[in-house]
């Protein structure tokens, strides 16, 4: 491997120094800390929704640019600054492995919800690594990290720690042991190196896509096949960043555990491809007025998605564009009425609570769909 093929923060793990266990926990902990700094599976998908900009209208793009930069800041709020590690413990076991816990301290901004303001605070975090000998190497042979429902605390964090709900029942998560459910109060979880965590969506070659925006029909199946090129790019980009990590992943795993993973790798691939192929949309023949028009079009994924969007398109010289996107609202089942009255406004005697009275749902404001630009 030349230094040239080494783009990513994943080179300072290549080839790591097994030859002792400290020496393998040190090296291990760096690869687990350039997975904790990283950004680069946000960026891909951040990159992958600007693909066919173009398509929108101006008022459209600048609201996607204000989102974007309103993106752009929580996440470089919420980054990690300032990363050590240090090796909080080493238990030598019976069985002739070694067991490190590896304590990870960042610091990290946060913004108070009610005064916005904007402080640092310390955090930190506890990962535990059990190596054994292979050979001349020491390996990992499993690896937990901090809990991710708790935060590593190991407290329930519905109830935060009482036992109980409103009303003083007990907490409907914990069943009022107090103790976080998703690790049983342990407050790590073991890391199953199998779950290579993507979602590889897209096949190799990248197809012809739509690109006739000459009438409202046309430029909605264009939008469709936009939708479909994105998760295609974004599947292509993360793909190339999963499969990078798993590089950098085997050479720490026992030879048998470095074959599964490699397994489930190329399963995650095609079974991603197969759902890519089942992608399927469907337009309602648009309304049209003057320079405007709707389009209501279905898009199904594999056998059990399907998704409603409502596109407004504006004629704009002679393309037609996409202006607003909205979704079928979820809560009304797009009739707009509130859910919790049956479009009554009442409760029995008073007015019902979910919608104030008005009848209306709540979450589309009676609309039937909801906004998604
Ligand atoms: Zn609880
Ligand atoms: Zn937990
Ligand atoms: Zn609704
Ligand atoms: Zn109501």
């Amino acid at each position: 491997m030349t230094n040239l093929l080494c783009l990513s923060l994943f080179c300072l793990v290549q080839d790591p120094d097994l030859s002792t266990p400290e020496k393998a926990a040190e090296s291990f902990g760096r690869y687990r800390q350039s997975l904790h700094e990283s950004m680069d599976l946000r960026k891909a998908r951040q990159e992958a929704q600007r693909v066919g900009l173009e398509r929108f209208t101006e008022e459209y793009r600048s609201r996607f640019e204000e989102k974007a930069k309103q993106a752009d800041t929580a996440a470089d709020e919420g980054r990690v600054l300032n990363m050590s590690r240090t090796i909080a413990a080493k238990t030598e076991n019976a069985d002739g492995t070694v067991t490190f816990d590896v304590r990870f301290d960042w610091k990290q901004k946060r913004r108070d919800a009610k005064s916005q303001e904007l402080t640092e605070v310390e955090r930190s975090q506890v990962e535990r690594y059990v190596l054994i000998k292979v050979g001349d190497q020491w390996r990992v042979k499993e690896y937990f990290r901090s809990c991710t429902a708790c935060s590593g605390s190991g407290v329930c964090w519905s109830c935060k720690g009482t036992g109980k709900e409103a009303e003083n029942r007990d907490c409907q998560y914990c069943r009022g042991a107090k103790a976080c459910s998703g690790c049983k109060g342990m407050k790590s979880e073991k890391v199953d190196p199998r779950s290579v965590g993507i979602f590889a969506n897209a096949p190799e070659e990248r197809p012809q896509w739509l690109s006739d925006l000459s009438t409202p029909k046309s430029a909605a199946e264009a939008f469709a096949d936009l939708t479909r090129r994105r998760r295609h790019e974004e599947g292509l980009a993360t793909l190339k960043i999963t499969e990078g990590r798993v590089k950098a992943l085997l050479p720490f795993l026992t030879p048998d555990q470095g074959k599964e993973v490699e397994v489930a790798l190329a399963n995650a691939v095609r079974k991603g491809r197969d759902m890519f192929s089942l992608f399927r949309t469907q337009s309602v023949e648009p309304e049209v007025k003057g320079a405007s028009a709707v389009v209501i079009l279905t898009t199904k994924y594999g056998s059990t998605m399907t998704f409603t969007d409502r596109l407004e398109l504006k004629k704009v010289g002679e393309a037609w564009l996409v202006d607003s996107v909205a979704e079928r609202c979820a809560a009304c089942k797009s009739s707009g009425k509130c859910a919790s009255c049956q479009g009554s406004g009442k409760a029995g005697e008073v007015a019902c609570k979910s919608c104030k009275g008005t009848a209306a749902c709540a979450r589309c404001e009676g609309k039937g769909w909801v906004r998604r630009d």
